[in-house]
């Protein structure tokens, strides 16, 4: 896929319920869908919880991430940054993502259930709603974060480079736990943020609320 700024798009049946202000009647959630692309979502991925794969060839804002899997571990995510600390992974050939963060301090008990696993796809974002505000379907691949507070930028651990920003997810998605699913939180209902060192094959993620 070329270099664009999408929409992810789900099935009408993947939320449980109206999700807060985020109103499902706006009109990003509805977007034309992209024919022929697919993309695995949620579920687990070995011991963190997956976020999102790309099988085939798909540019983001200039890199090919043919073959990346996305995956955190939640509560992790949470803790690590109220500390100050953003969560970073190595993500190696044969596919396992290492954590380059030791000692997490665990102060907040946190919802680590993994997404609801679906298949997601594309729309193609319309020009007027490159720079939406915070409303409506805020997740997103490529282009510009949306950001909820001041823009910031994570720097790879390895080479110090100011990462590319990959996609955001909103707050508001399913989990699996076994009372039937509850929303995902990042942060306080806020945005989770990933970006990507290519060189060194490092994924980052930060939350703002
Ligand atoms: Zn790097």
């Amino acid at each position: 896929m070329k270099n664009n700024t999408y929409h992810i798009i789900f099935d009408k049946n993947y939320y449980n319920k109206e999700i807060g202000f985020r109103s499902r009647k706006h009109p990003t959630w509805n977007f034309t869908t992209i024919n022929g692309i697919n993309l695995n979502f949620g579920g687990k991925l070995d011991r963190l919880n997956h976020l999102i794969s790309f099988e085939t060839d798909f540019i983001v804002n200039g890199i090919n991430l043919r073959g990346e899997k996305f995956g955190i571990n939640f509560e992790e995510f949470f803790n690590a940054q109220i500390n100050g600390k953003y969560l970073f992974y190595k993500h190696t050939k044969s596919g396992e993502l290492q954590s380059l963060i030791d000692n997490i301090e665990i102060e907040c008990k946190y919802s680590d259930y993994p997404l609801k696993e679906t298949n997601v796809v594309l729309a193609i974002t319309p020009k007027e709603y490159t720079n939406q505000e915070w409303e409506g379907n805020c997740n997103r691949i490529g282009g510009d974060p949306i950001w909820i507070q001041e823009p910031e930028y994570l720097h790879c651990p390895k080479c110090n480079s100011k990462m590319s920003f990959i996609f955001q997810l909103d707050s508001g998605l399913p989990d699996l736990n076994e009372n039937g699913g509850n929303e995902i939180m990042f942060g306080n209902d806020g945005i989770c943020y990933a970006f990507w060192c290519d060189k060194d094959k490092v994924s980052g993620y930060l939350w703002q609320c």
